[in-house]
């Protein structure tokens, strides 16, 4: 009984959402997304407010109702991948994280706004529709609330395995059609045609463009250019791919930056995000895949060969590289190390050479281990590898760093828990250009079991479809 518990219900630290980091207060155009953000939600207040017969909890009610519409298209917009907004936000990891804070909020901003019955007798308001169009609109939020709040649970928890999780995120945009639909049709302090109808009615016609593009166009029609699979080899628990592209223009990129590969062979069609490993000066594109999940671990069993793979990109405001600071430090774990590999061949050009601090399980005959062994003789990196049960801790940059690290840029990649205690370490230590890139874009609340949970579906459907072999 306690082993399904644990099983559940994991550790206390699985249930902590991973909050926002903020590195370093330098003032950058990142900010602007997040303030912007925040700024539209705050600013909305001031339709609500000055109206004759409003008391105060009918204010807050509708402002709540706003806040979370407001929320919702701001999820929506995020989750485009609009790749000019990466600059406002700090990279698309950045925006990701903004759309699930903008998505969990937008729930307690709904039960706010539901729980408080605004007391509209008496008050100057106007209507948005006549009462039958509205009363309809009122009972269609309704469900939408109660589906709201099945997704976003959904959503959260990492139980769900990511294919399962995939199909579900893309029905947030009915309740959110309907949450909008019945905002529009309402009796509020404002007119549907004045300035503040004009705010909200642009915001959720954002919100409801951008959820059309995201799920109809961006993933069924948009899927990125066109590139073959010209070598693909597996050695372990990794696939090294190179793609070709099949048109004559490569890929314009900078080092640091990833790509959605979508490749054509059946049972491989999910999209998924992978560091660009070759440089920007190579017309192909080169990718190394750990075998970690259900979709990886089918790679090496899949005819590569000849495969078209669309390539979403490029996206990420990762700069393993900066050309401002003495020292650069690249600190990666396990198959972390990939977004800073098309930076080796620019490293001479730019005299920059980094420190690398790379923790891998075991060093026998890895590919990446044998990357990085040969750019430190070629005297383009000075390495310092922690494997074989030789653990990559904070007290490595006391050593390696005695003077401090105020004058470094520290870039990290790599296991969750990992780069945070050396992030942390490294601003402990004076460092204040330090930057991270996030290996996962879901992320959520809880124990990941989805793996465990996704292998066991599977076993019980090849069960079913094949009784004999199964026994
Ligand atoms: C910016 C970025 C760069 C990455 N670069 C690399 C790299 O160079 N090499 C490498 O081996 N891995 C890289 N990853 C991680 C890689 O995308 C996942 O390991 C892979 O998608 C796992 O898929 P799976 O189905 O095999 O595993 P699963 O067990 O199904 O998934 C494991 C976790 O991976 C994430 N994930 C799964 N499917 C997707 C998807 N379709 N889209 C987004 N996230 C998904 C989810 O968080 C999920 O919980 C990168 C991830 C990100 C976000």
């Amino acid at each position: 009984m306690n082993r399904v518990l644990t099983f559940f219900l994991g550790r206390r630290s699985d249930w902590h959402l991973t909050a926002p980091r903020i590195s370093a207060p330098t003032l950058s155009l990142h900010w602007l997304g997040p303030l912007a953000m925040v700024v539209s939600v705050i600013a909305s207040w001031f339709a609500f407010t000055g109206t004759a017969g409003l008391d105060q909890a009918s204010t807050f009610s509708m402002w709540f109702g706003a806040s979370s519409i407001l929320l919702m298209a701001w999820s929506f917009i995020l989750a485009l991948r609009v790749s000019f907004l990466e600059r406002f936000w700090g990279g698309l990891d950045s925006m990701y994280r903004g759309h699930r804070w903008a998505g969990a909020l937008a729930i307690p901003a709904m039960f706010m706004h539901t729980s408080i019955e605004p007391a509209v007798k008496g008050a100057q308001l106007i209507a948005g529709a006549n009462a039958n169009v509205a009363d309809a609109a009122e009972e269609l939020a309704e469900t939408g609330e109660l589906m709201l709040y099945g997704l976003i649970g959904i959503s959260l928890l990492r139980l769900i395995p990511y294919r399962w999780w995939k199909w579900t995120h893309k029905l947030f945009g009915i309740p959110f059609a309907f949450a909008s639909w019945h905002f529009y049709t309402a009796q509020k302090p404002y007119d549907n045609a004045s300035g503040w109808g004009m705010w909200f009615a642009g915001f959720m016609l954002a919100g409801l463009i951008a959820w059309i593009a995201r799920v109809v166009v961006r993933d069924a029609v948009a899927q990125g250019s066109s590139y073959t699979v010209v070598d693909a080899q597996h050695v372990g628990s990794l696939t090294r791919i190179e793609l070709a592209p099949d048109g004559r223009s490569s890929l314009d990129f900078d080092p640091g930056q990833f790509a959605f590969l979508r490749f054509g062979a059946k049972g491989m069609r999910e999209p998924h995000p992978f560091s660009i490993a070759s440089g920007p000066s190579s017309k192909n594109l080169t990718f190394y895949i750990r075998h970690l999940g259900d979709w990886s671990d089918r790679l090496p069993d899949t005819d590569l060969l000849g495969t078209t793979v669309r390539v979403e990109a490029p996206y990420g405001e990762f700069t393993p590289i900066s050309r401002h600071h003495t020292d650069t430090v690249w600190i990666a774990g396990g198959v972390g190390i990939t977004p800073f590999l098309a930076s080796l061949d620019e490293l001479t050009t730019a005299n920059v050479r980094p420190t690398v601090l790379y923790a891998c399980k075991t060093d026998d005959g890895d590919p990446l281990v044998e990357l990085l062994r040969i750019a430190d003789e070629e005297g383009k990196i000075r390495l310092h590898l922690y494997t074989n049960g030789s653990r990559l801790t904070p007290d490595a940059l006391d050593d390696l760093f005695p003077h401090g690290m105020s004058d470094c840029h520290v870039a990290l990649c790599g296991p969750a828990g990992l780069v945070k205690d050396m992030a942390s370490a490294s601003n402990e230590r004076g460092a204040r250009s330090v930057e991270t890139e996030d290996f996962d874009i879901r992320q959520g609340f809880g124990p990941d079991r989805s793996r465990e949970i996704d292998a066991a579906t599977r076993k019980v459907i090849e069960a079913r479809s094949n009784p004999v072999t199964a026994h």
